[in-house]
């Protein structure tokens, strides 16, 4: 009988296979005996540069996290698609576009890294992972304790000393790690809770998914809000689809 292949996640992992020869394909199969990671997340991330992203810090961060590690292993094959996929209690992972998207949206063209940055919805966690790279500390809210579980598994080995989880609602902000440098949501809502923009620091930026019509539908665009000590400015960008934001931890 032949050897079921183990999970490719675990033969990415080592370190010799950062030094292997990576194969000369432009479209790397992420399937087989070893999904060849660093292959197809630079597959990955040369389709993000196509599609526009331009900033360097987001686009190296999502070359160097696995989103693999993310998601269930029947997915593996599927994770360096530009798909959002099912992370389980009917919520996704974003897909990688958007991700990109909202992260250079966040950083926008700072040279260095953010300051202190909350994120509401981690998930599976990837987003986080990125974020952590990007930021000094990175604060991430889930209200669902599977999914806040699942994260802290997903993202034990990776060791990222600067990103903290929390179970809790998110729409009510952090307020122990505020003010805020930047504040990303990855779950869409009516409007953008207070606390937010509360907990935001003057010359801050947020970026969110909220509704903008009122069908049954929900039709979501993206919002960025930036905070001066004039007030708040915002822009409604182009139309994505994200899982609702909630109330309460459940
Ligand atoms: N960034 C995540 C995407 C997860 S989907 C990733 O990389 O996987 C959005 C998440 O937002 C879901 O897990 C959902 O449970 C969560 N969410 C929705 N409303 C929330 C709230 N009020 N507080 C915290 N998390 C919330």
């Amino acid at each position: 009988m032949k050897r079921r292949p183990s999970f490719p996640a675990r033969i990415a992992f080592s370190s010799e296979r950062r030094d292997a020869p990576q194969p000369a394909s432009s479209a790397p199969a992420a399937h087989g005996h070893g999904l060849d990671s660093i292959a197809v997340r630079l597959n990955m991330v040369r389709g993000l540069s196509k599609q526009g992203i331009q900033d360097p810090m987001v686009l190296s961060a999502m070359q160097s996290i696995e989103r693999h590690r993310f998601v269930d292993s029947a997915l593996v094959n599927q994770a360096y698609e530009d798909t959002s996929l099912p992370i389980g209690l009917g919520q996704t992972i974003s897909k990688p576009g958007v991700v990109a998207r909202m992260l250079e949206l966040l950083r926008n063209g700072s040279s260095g890294k953010l300051g202190r940055v909350l994120e509401i919805g981690t998930g599976c966690g990837y987003q986080a992972a990125v974020l952590s790279m990007l930021a000094s500390e990175v604060y991430s809210i889930e209200r669902l304790r599977g999914l806040h579980e699942k994260a802290r598994e997903n993202l034990r080995s990776l060791r990222l000393a600067n990103l903290h989880l929390l179970l809790g609602d998110g729409m009510l902000g952090y307020a122990r790690g505020a003010p805020y440098a930047a504040i990303i949501a990855a779950a869409g809502g009516e409007a953008v809770p207070q606390a937010w923009v509360d907990q935001l620091a003057i010359g801050g930026r947020l970026v969110a998914p909220v509704v903008t019509g009122s069908g049954p539908a929900g039709q979501q665009a993206l919002l960025v809000l930036d905070k001066s000590t004039q007030g708040v400015r915002q822009s409604v960008l182009e139309a994505v689809h994200f899982v609702p934001l909630k109330s309460g931890v459940a």
